[in-house]
């Protein structure tokens, strides 16, 4: 399976309920490495802009206004097949419909207040994690 980068991102609530070190001990222990971090707070525009492929959706501005509402942690994980690890690790959007042991099932209150952010192809991963992270910020272990 190939090595890939994808980008993870603690949200607002996650961080709020201090669970950062058990939602990157999953990471860990399924064999994905933190290879940069950053630890920010968003401004509405600047949701809006790393959100901006939902411009136009019912649940936009919301979105934007709870991506901003507090500090987040965004990192870049590494590992083989490492986007749909993540996914996997995530569980679905919507908490109500994630299966039971991933962050969402256990951390998430709402399909908007859901934990975790993870991009969704490679191609994505890379926009996003340029977003967040210049070159020289990532320290591969490979
Ligand atoms: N979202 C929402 N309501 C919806 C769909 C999405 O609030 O009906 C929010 C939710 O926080 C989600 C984010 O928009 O995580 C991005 O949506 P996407 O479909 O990309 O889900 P994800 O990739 O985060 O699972």
């Amino acid at each position: 399976m190939p090595v890939q980068r994808t980008l993870s991102i603690i949200k607002p609530d996650a961080v709020g309920k201090n669970v950062i070190g058990d939602i990157i001990r999953r990471f860990e222990e399924n064999g994905l490495s933190v290879i940069g971090t950053r630890m920010t707070q968003l401004s509405a525009a600047e949701a809006g802009r790393f959100y901006e492929v939902h411009a136009g959706r019912p649940f936009y501005n919301d979105l934007c206004a709870f991506m901003s509402s507090g500090p987040i942690l965004a990192m870049v994980l590494e590992g083989q097949n490492a986007v749909v690890l993540n996914r996997q690790l995530m569980g679905a959007t919507n908490p109500k419909e994630a299966e039971a042991g991933t962050i969402r099932a256990d951390h998430a209150d709402s399909i908007d207040a859901n934990a975790v952010h993870g991009s969704d192809s490679v191609e994505n991963a890379a926009i996003e994690i340029a977003f967040f992270f210049s070159g020289l910020e990532l320290i591969s272990r490979g």
